[in-house]
């Protein structure tokens, strides 16, 4: 994952015209803490926990970022993504920088009250180096509102004052921004309309595949349908459903657990391979990294791929994909709807002054839409794929910041 990123950065910064300097400056974080915390189980007994926070580069504003919850996280995985934030923070314009952490754990065997002690504990751990101005967490896999609201309630205690602007993607109650809980998936369906638009594909019927029925998939399933498109395959962790005249997503949505799976309900399952090469128009992974490659690029029968994950499609897919005509939008900008919200909710707590659905929404269909058409303009005036027009456009803004600070 880092290598492939820093391919793309090093070459959208060749292409911009920056030096091997930059490079340097850019490939890694300039931050990473790795933290090992006790956390009491339910049982009596402790467990050791290892936790992550890194921060790609400070150089626009503070870092921002989500916390991921997964038996994977990794140093490497941390990185990668925050550096990703970066760039979706360049492409949307926001002030930050990109950020991210985890904590290696499976929530999915955990009590809540562990979870709460699981999540106090991190904040307790990396508390040095977070904050309003500093690094600002939000959600990302297998974390929600309510670990935010854990999370801003330590911080809080910690400082000893209220600090909402610590964290993103809190309760509204507790200063969450009207919109936040759906921005992942509001900005992904944006993104479709705009992507199927230049492929002259109208949405009234047309066929959607979404893999993940997380925060992100399940909003997008229902989006889609709500505009009128079929959704025809949906899956989680354990397999995925398919049915060529569209699925019921309203009973999905009331079905599915708190993690997303609901495929255990059904007995005619078919895998994740078999979904993601479901014949369809568009398709959308929105579970986790990896799951378009060299093995299964061929077989992708979608003519748009829209990747609401982050890093679901291989560099070398990417390439295998495009050569065959397929328009993919990259993650960075699919998905950046998320930490756009997360900047609204952000400024409302820095102002205290809160603002309506329908504002939220608004600015962020016009950031989105703007977003899409500077990298699909990016991209046909260079002649690169949206993904390098994306990094393009994502690091440049950090490279101007990092040589007016002086630091190349
Ligand atoms: N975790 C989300 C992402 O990967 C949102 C981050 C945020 O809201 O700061 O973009």
């Amino acid at each position: 994952m880092l290598l492939s990123t820093q391919t793309v950065i090093h070459e959208a910064l060749h292409k911009l015209g920056f030096q091997d300097d930059m490079f340097e400056l850019l490939k890694e974080p300039l931050r990473l803490l790795k933290v090992r915390f006790p956390v009491r189980m339910d049982d009596g007994s402790v467990k050791i926990f290892t936790g992550y926070r890194s921060q790609h580069n400070d150089s626009v504003g503070p870092t921002k970022g989500g916390v991921r919850f997964h038996p994977e996280v990794d140093e490497n995985e941390v990185n990668a993504l925050s550096i990703w934030m970066s760039l979706k923070c360049g492409i949307t314009d926001l002030p930050f920088g990109g950020g991210k952490g985890g904590i290696n754990c499976d929530p999915r065997s955990m009590s809540l009250r562990e979870l709460e002690r699981l999540s106090r504990g991190y904040v307790r751990a990396i508390s040095q180096i977070v904050g309003p101005s500093k690094d600002i967490p939000a959600p990302d896999v297998y974390t929600n509102s309510q670990i935010m609201a854990w999370m801003m309630d330590e911080y809080s205690r910690l400082r000893e004052f209220d600090s909402p602007a610590f964290i993103t993607g809190k309760p509204i109650v507790l200063g969450g921004s009207q919109g936040r809980e759906t921005a992942t998936a509001r900005g992904v369906a944006i993104i479709i309309e705009e992507a199927a638009k230049k492929k002259g594909i109208d949405l009234q019927g047309a066929r959607v595949v979404i893999q993940g029925f997380g925060n992100a998939g399940s909003y997008l399933a229902k989006f889609m349908h709500d505009a009128g498109a079929k959704v025809i395959g949906v899956s989680d962790v354990y397999g995925a459903i398919a049915d060529p005249n569209g699925l019921d997503i309203d009973y999905l949505i009331e079905r599915r657990d708190s993690f997303g799976a609901f495929s255990k309900l059904f007995t005619n399952t078919i895998t994740n391979k078999e979904l993601l090469e479901l014949d369809c128009d568009i398709l959308v992974p929105a579970a986790i990294a990896n799951q378009i490659t060299v093995h299964n690029a061929l077989d992708i029968k979608a003519s748009i791929v829209v990747e609401a994950a982050n890093g679901p499609t291989t560099i070398e897919a990417t390439k295998l994909l495009t050569e065959r005509g397929v328009f993919l939008v990259p993650d960075i900008l699919s998905n950046a709807g998320g930490v756009t919200v997360s900047y609204f909710e952000w400024v409302q707590n820095n102002q205290g002054y809160y603002w309506t659905e329908e504002e939220v929404d608004q600015k962020l269909q016009k950031i989105m839409v703007d977003a899409f058409d500077n990298i699909y303009r990016v991209s046909k005036t260079y002649k690169v794929d949206m993904r390098l027009a994306a990094y393009m456009i994502g690091i440049r803004k950090l490279a101007e910041a990092s040589t007016f600070r002086g630091w190349i």
